[in-house]
């Protein structure tokens, strides 16, 4: 990893997980402090590799002088300790991707892989995502995934998948196929209305130096997108 200063991102909210791991949120130096244009979120199943390949190697590579006017903010593990277990779930046992504080939020799946949590936002990364929103509200929010190689939205987001999806040619699609309450997406995207978009990276040996490439393209696209005018 580069010298994160020299990359032009700085350190602003950290949270420790369960096990003691950093949760950190970066961002990029320029723009509007107050604001964030798109915030980009890495790793919420621990078990989804690549999620934190394209994360990580976007941290690295992510030129600020590219996008002079737009703030990018930066979470590129939510879940470290999934991560470091190569697990779906937080050292907690909770699906992330289910804790959040949505009005369908309910205590579901426990001793699965799905488990909502024993409360709405009871988990330490959960709640750093939230006090994100609220203290720097995104115009547009990409979360990364795997193994579905889609482009999910929730919220207003059909161009912004649109403009992804000319980099990755990935099929854009509305609804994922099954209910997922207490999710990221509805929360951010369905109940605040935020374009939120959950990329689904492609799994194993077929995530290779050109999917990284082209899905580091597909980022680049989302930064440069204004929302403002779509859907
Ligand atoms: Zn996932």
């Amino acid at each position: 990893m580069k010298n994160l200063k020299q990359s032009g991102w700085m350190t602003v909210l950290t949270k420790k997980s369960r096990e003691g791991r950093e949760v950190s949120f970066y961002l990029s130096g320029s723009g509007n402090p107050g604001m964030i244009d798109t915030l980009i979120l890495g790793v919420f199943h621990g078990d989804e590799q690549e999620a934190a390949i394209l994360a990580s190697a976007f941290l690295d590579q992510f030129d600020g002088s590219v996008f002079p006017l737009k703030r990018v903010g930066l979470v590129p593990v939510v879940n470290p300790d999934g991560l470091a277990k190569n697990q779906r779930v937080n050292a907690n046992g909770v699906d992330l991707n289910r804790n959040f504080p949505t009005r369908d939020w309910a205590e579901l799946n426990p001793d699965t892989l799905y488990y909502s949590g024993p409360q709405a936002a009871s988990e330490a990364e959960t709640q750093l995502i939230c006090q994100i929103l609220e203290t720097y509200p995104p115009q547009k929010i990409i979360t990364l995934h795997t193994p579905y190689q889609v482009i999910n939205f929730d919220g207003p987001a059909r161009m912004l998948a649109e403009a992804m999806a000319l980099a990755n040619g990935y099929p854009v699609v509305a609804d994922i196929g099954y209910a997922t309450p207490g999710s990221f997406g509805t929360y951010a995207g369905k109940e605040r209305n935020i374009p939120t978009i959950t990329l689904e990276l492609v799994e194993g040996e077929a995530f290779d130096d050109i999917a990284l490439k082209q899905n580091l393209e597909a980022l680049n696209n989302a930064i440069g997108f204004d929302c403002s005018h779509a859907d």
